[in-house]
């Protein structure tokens, strides 16, 4: 069996334990911001409406800021008010057997779900990660269809029947609408808890996240586990922030290790040294080799192994430009397929480049793929560079090394090929397109 860990990690006392939730579920009722899904989440009689609405929340929020989130909550919510909302959106679009109309020149196929898919595209498109909107609404077909509209109401049911759904969302979910004691466990909580209890280990190690699941699910409040968990993100994201927390406004900074050391550090080093090392091959503790940097202070929670470089990525993109009625200029856009990254989402053609390849090169390989969109030969003269648009995605560092063709006659688009239809300036911007495609126009 594993060695018991040091009482420098746990939380053992339970007159501790009391008096963490109850200093902490008191900061949060005096300092707690007003957001729309907390009004919502305290006043919607409805469990599954109440659901809903911290689930549309939870997602929306992952790994995007409150701040942004808030107006694209209000916009989904007034669109998608309910689950069944949501769901019947593209029952409508089936059932009336709507074609895509916005894409004269695409094909017949998949056509279904096509205009819904680019609505929902559309409200998530400024938020990055474009898959999230996608699950969700997958997510609201299936309670509809298979659960007859009624969300789970545990956070293990909701992690095992939701796509989508992970053990974070789950808690979230079934503490705040629910109020099942379970705890969550988020990027503002790991560094809250591994600061309350000096945990150096990789953050992301799967040992330190159990623990802390374990942790979270110990302390959170019995009678009051939604407010307890949100305390705790929230703590995480006003006050023991990543940077430069405000400890001497913490409201557990009685209860916190971390800062224990930080303001003992200033006494005998040896002394203060044997009162926090943890046992030799502590799994908590940090590494050996990376002890406590006292110039940190509170800031040597938490840790993270080495991340790793972000992978270099070419595409050529080309814009093609046609003369639409009236004169205005028009642009090809075509959709990426349904899955991977910016999943659905329309773009000018683009091409992945090998790394390296020289100019020329790049203007044959562009004008062969082109050509399948014109329906005719491309010359590489013919094809202006325009420069290059660099876009970082989490893993991916991607140069756009952007051409544009303006084209003479008019071009049948061939209704085998994805997807593709032309549009305005105006109507590019309104689209489902990129944030990166967005900097090339
Ligand atoms: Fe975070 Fe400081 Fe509070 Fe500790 S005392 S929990 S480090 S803000």
């Amino acid at each position: 069996a594993p060695a018991p860990l040091p009482a420098l990690h746990l939380f053992s006392d339970p007159a501790e334990i009391e008096a963490l939730r109850g200093n902490l579920l008191a900061w949060y009722d005096k300092c707690k911001r007003d957001l729309p899904w907390r009004t919502l989440a305290a006043t919607e009689q409805d469990a599954d409406r109440r659901a809903y609405a911290v689930w549309v929340s939870e997602i929306m929020l992952q790994q995007t800021q409150v701040a942004t989130v808030i107006d694209y909550y209000n916009r989904w919510m007034q669109k998608w008010p309910t689950l069944q909302a949501l769901a019947q959106a593209s029952l409508e679009v089936s059932t009336a057997g709507i074609g895509c109309s916005a894409r004269p020149g695409g094909s017949s196929s998949n056509t279904t779900s096509c205009l819904l898919e680019q609505e929902v595209n559309e409200l998530w498109a400024g938020l990055g990660y474009y898959s999230r909107g996608k699950r969700l609404q997958e997510a609201a077909r299936k309670v509809v269809s298979e659960l007859a509209g009624r969300v789970p109401r545990t956070a293990e049911a909701l992690q095992k029947l939701l796509p989508g759904v992970g053990r974070y969302t789950a808690g979230a979910i079934a503490s705040i609408s629910y109020g099942q004691a379970t705890g969550v466990v988020d990027g503002n909580v790991i560094r809250v808890l591994c600061r309350l209890r000096c945990i150096g280990a990789d953050s992301s190690s799967p040992a330190v996240i159990d623990q802390l699941w374990d942790m979270a699910n110990a302390l959170v409040d019995r009678s009051r586990p939604g407010d307890f968990n949100q305390a705790l993100m929230e703590l995480g994201a006003t006050v023991c922030v990543p940077k430069a927390p405000l400890c001497g406004e913490c409201p557990v900074k009685q209860h916190c290790r971390a800062r224990r050391r930080a303001t003992l550090g200033l006494g005998p080093a040896a002394a203060v040294t044997s009162m926090f090392a943890g046992v030799g091959g502590c799994p908590l503790c940090p590494p050996a080799a990376e002890p406590w940097d006292s110039s940190l202070g509170v800031t040597n929670f938490p840790r993270k192994a080495a991340k790793k470089q972000p992978r270099a990525a070419r595409t050529a993109t080309c814009v093609l430009e046609r003369r639409g009625c009236h004169g205005a200029p028009e642009y090809l856009i075509v959709q990426r397929p349904s899955s991977g990254l910016l999943a659905g989402l329309w773009e000018f053609p683009s091409l992945p480049l090998a790394q390296d390849l020289q100019e020329e090169k790049q203007r044959e390989v562009l004008a062969d793929h082109l050509q399948a969109w014109v329906g005719q030969p491309v010359a590489t003269g013919s094809l202006r560079l325009i420069g290059e648009v660099i876009h970082i995605f989490s893993h991916i560092h991607q140069t756009y090394v952007v051409y544009s063709l303006p084209l003479g006659g008019d071009v049948t688009l061939d209704p085998a090929l994805s997807p593709s239809r032309w549009v305005t300036a105006e109507e590019f911007h309104a689209s489902a397109v990129s944030t990166a495609m967005k900097k090339v126009l």
